[in-house]
């Protein structure tokens, strides 16, 4: 594979006293406020081997930062070593292999870019500037996930700095357990310098849904997706936001503050006029629209789509579930939550509808074991600064509140606080094996600044 030139391939290491430190430290929440010793800004492999070697020499622990994302600000730890992996995001394509191979600092369009370039698709998320590590490693949910499965379900292959400093390359052949454990055990067994992912023949157009209802249609519109949802084709994956929307110039003054429900997706189907008729026109209907921008986008653009709306380094809370269904019960309730939000400066619930592929994977084929729900639930709250409790506290009585819809009190991972109930429930039967691995691997906990599965 030719790979991108890197100019530089030695990184370089920020202790507190750099004028740099305090920036190289943020991660995408700008709640998040913490102090590591060290942080190493990888460029190579053997920084990476270096940076674990000197943790462990110092006794230190480890954070890893692939694009800085997770809500819970994981990246980055007090008093530990950082290893920044953002420098290393070099993407390589084989076209005729149809595998990407793409260093652990790549963010989303990173990937999607080269990809597109020869035609070609693996499955991400929907905001292009994510970091793919965490991502992958969680799960990863984008518009292809219904076609192609999740992110973590299409990588091939990892090369892995071990917690002893060891690197190694990790596939279905050479470190088996790790292989499984990878995906969708987070960041808890290793370092990953790069990772092989599958390629599909994706684009370079694809039909994007982008339809606006009004909220006071919500009920409505709830119970005519969960309908949708029952035979919805594997080529189209629909992500649904209640939204206030911000006095945008690019919005009509009448639309400014108020509360919709927006629907996005994407169909990567052939689109007959029949398929048009039964497949796309349905999702225009559900009530009376308020916009309605559906139709042929580049791949490229509507992966994009979403970033404008999701600004660095605002102070953010964020909870998820995993739900069963959509009935009745569980919309009047989840409403009623977010009318009680009205206080807060932003509020965002999604409900993002997981059918095909994604849930045919057997829930111990991958360490990632939600297989069975249908409707992924997401809540991002901004957190007023001169009153944060108010979030905290709206957050927790919503999360307690849906819980009891939830598909085995799980959330994603990858979009939820730290909290080992959670972790445990989420992992389900694959936790006890997941344990195993770990105390094989990184039995002194090195890697535990994620959802961490204790290996005792
Ligand atoms: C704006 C926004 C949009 C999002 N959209 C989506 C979406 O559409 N679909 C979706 O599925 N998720 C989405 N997410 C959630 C996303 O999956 C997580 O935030 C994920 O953690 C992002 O990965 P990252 O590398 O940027 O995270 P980071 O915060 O850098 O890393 C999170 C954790 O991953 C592990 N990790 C990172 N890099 C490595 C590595 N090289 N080796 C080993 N472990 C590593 C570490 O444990 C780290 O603590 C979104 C999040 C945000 C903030």
């Amino acid at each position: 594979m030719e790979k991108k030139a890197q100019a530089e391939k030695s990184g370089h290491i920020y202790l507190p006293n750099h004028e740099a430190y305090h920036e190289k430290r943020k991660v995408w929440n700008g709640w998040i406020d913490r102090y590591p010793s060290a942080i190493f800004e990888c460029k190579s492999e053997e920084d990476v081997v270096s940076a674990v070697k000197y943790a462990n020499e110092q006794d230190l622990e480890i954070s890893i930062k692939g694009g800085g994302h997770h809500i819970a600000g994981t990246a980055v730890c007090d008093g530990g070593v950082m290893i920044d992996m953002s420098k290393m995001n070099a993407v390589a394509v084989d076209s005729d292999r149809l595998l990407v191979e793409a260093e652990a600092g790549a963010t989303l369009s990173d990937i999607d870019e080269e990809a597109q370039f020869y035609g070609l698709a693996t499955p991400t998320g929907t905001v292009s500037e994510t970091g793919i590590a965490g991502l992958a490693l969680g799960g990863g949910f984008g518009y292809l996930r219904g076609k192609y499965g999740l992110t973590c379900d299409n990588i091939v292959s990892v090369r892995m700095v071990t917690a002893s400093g060891e690197l190694i390359t990790v596939n279905e052949a050479e470190y088996p357990d790790l292989f499984w454990a990878i995906r969708g055990g987070g960041g808890n067994f290793g370092v990953i310098t790069s990772f092989t992912f599958q390629l599909y023949p994706v684009g370079p157009e694809v039909f994007g849904i982008d339809v606006m209802y009004d909220y006071n249609d919500a009920t409505e519109i709830l119970k005519e997706l969960d309908v949708y949802m029952q035979d919805a084709p594997d080529d189209i994956s629909i992500n649904l936001a209640i939204l206030q929307l911000p006095p945008a110039p690019f919005l009509p003054e009448d639309l400014h503050h108020k509360r919709v429900i927006t629907l996005s997706g994407m169909y990567i189907g052939p689109l007959t006029t029949e398929k048009k008729e039964t497949v796309i026109q349905p999702l225009r209907e559900l009530a009376v629209p308020l916009m309605d921008q559906t139709g042929m986008v580049s791949y490229i653009e509507l992966q994009k789509k979403l970033d404008p709306m999701v600004p660095d380094h605002v102070p953010m809370d964020g909870t998820s579930l995993f739900l069963n269904e959509l009935n009745d019960a569980l919309i009047s309730e989840l409403l009623e939550q977010i009318e009680k939000s009205n206080e807060l400066p932003m509020v965002m619930a999604q409900l993002w509808a997981l059918h095909g592929e994604m849930n045919r994977v057997p829930a111990d084929e991958t360490a990632f074991a939600i297989r069975g729900a249908r409707y992924l639930l997401l809540i991002d709250a901004e957190i007023p600064t001169d009153e944060p409790s108010k979030c905290f506290n709206w957050m927790d009585q919503f999360y307690e509140a849906i819980l009891p819809f939830s598909y085995r009190h799980s959330s994603y991972l990858n979009g939820v606080k730290v909290d080992p109930i959670i972790t445990k429930n989420t992992y389900g039967n694959n936790f006890e094996k997941l344990k195993k691995i770990k105390q094989k691997y990184d039995p002194k906990n090195k890697f535990r600044h994620n959802h961490n599965i204790k290996s005792e």
